[in-house]
């Protein structure tokens, strides 16, 4: 199949009119893509939003052979009675969003994604909670934490400690600070805090280590990695009033494509690799969780005096250095 079919009144090979007696749309081409500003627009409406959300449904299931949706069973699951409106708005979402294929209907890659956005409920207000105390510990002061879910993030919070961010936005005591959508969230916060700890701060380890791969964990685009290097740190109150972290230094990493991103202590950047990765294994942690992050965020750090921007850990195996420069490698110590 080719997308340069000739201009004119070339014949539509999936053409059936007048089989169901339906005002189907014809078929836009690529060339007719939205600008991604359009999709909310495109969702806006009751009636795209249905036949996404029955094509989706319809694409979730195993058999290929079954994604398709003929245009009369479509409506029908959607609920339009009106036909030419019902076809008017299938029309829109054809090209980027819906594509026609010989049996009927399908939903595209960025339909799915559309679909997946407005289940997942980012852009619904979250009220904020706070839990008990946990097992979990502070990486500052040891003491017990609490999950804490404030403006759509969900933070590890120490119960005694200033915490390691200062930030306007994050409550007092914030060890962290993790995008998470209210229904990601759900009830977890009084019902399963801890089991929601883990599922946060490992999904976070893993998306930090992509990065530090150089890919975005988001949309896959190249990603930019700079150190944030703080000129005069003061941690001796838990977080430093000028960087407002509790870290020297941190990486800002920012998707060249969709600018998924935000500041990583570099550890967590490169704790699969070695000597990172055998020091985690060391310290007892086997998976990504609460406990991987706090390991990696804990380690003790500096900035290295020099042209490059390199920063030192000093493990428990000795001192590394962490090149960060776009790219993030790995650096024995000379
Ligand atoms: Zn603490
Ligand atoms: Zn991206
Ligand atoms: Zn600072």
């Amino acid at each position: 199949m080719s997308d340069d079919a000739p201009l004119g009144d070339a014949p539509d090979p999936d053409s059936k009119s007048g089989v169901t007696g339906e005002e189907e749309p014809v078929a836009v081409g690529r060339e007719n893509r939205q600008p991604p500003e359009d999709s909310f627009a495109v969702v806006g409406n009751e009636t795209r939003l249905s036949i996404l959300r029955v094509l989706h449904e319809r694409a979730s299931i195993g058999d290929r052979s079954e994604y398709s949706v003929p245009f009369t069973e479509l409506r029908e699951a959607v609920g339009e009675p009106d036909s030419g409106k019902f076809s008017y708005h299938l029309n829109q979402l054809l090209g980027e969003f819906v594509e026609k294929r010989p049996e009927g209907y399908a939903i595209r890659y960025p339909g799915k994604e559309l679909v997946r956005t407005v289940e997942s409920g980012a852009v619904e207000a979250a009220s904020p909670a706070v839990s008990e105390p946990t097992d979990a510990s502070c990486y500052l002061c040891g003491a017990p934490i609490a999950v804490a879910y404030t403006n759509g993030y969900v933070s590890a919070q120490c119960t005694s400690c200033s915490g390691a961010l200062g930030f306007d936005y994050m409550p007092e005591g914030a060890l962290s600070s993790i995008p998470a959508p209210p229904a990601a969230v759900g009830t977890d916060v009084d019902a399963a805090p801890e089991e929601l700890l883990n599922r946060l701060h490992g999904r976070f380890c893993h998306r930090a280590r992509m990065f530090g791969d150089g890919g975005c964990p988001r949309c896959g685009g190249r990603v930019d990695a700079t150190l944030r290097a703080c000129s005069s740190h003061d941690d001796s109150d838990g977080h430093c009033d000028e960087c407002g972290t509790a870290l020297p230094a941190t990486v800002h990493v920012s998707c060249e494509v969709c600018s998924e991103g935000g500041i990583v202590p570099p550890a967590a950047m490169v704790s699969h690799r070695t000597p990172f990765r055998e020091a985690l294994a060391a310290a007892g942690v086997d998976r990504l969780g609460y406990d991987a992050f706090a390991v990696t965020a804990g380690w003790p750090l500096h900035v290295v005096d020099g042209d490059e921007p390199v920063v030192e850990y000093d493990l428990p195996s000795g001192p590394v250095r962490i090149l960060v420069d776009g790219d993030t490698t790995i650096r024995p110590v000379e």
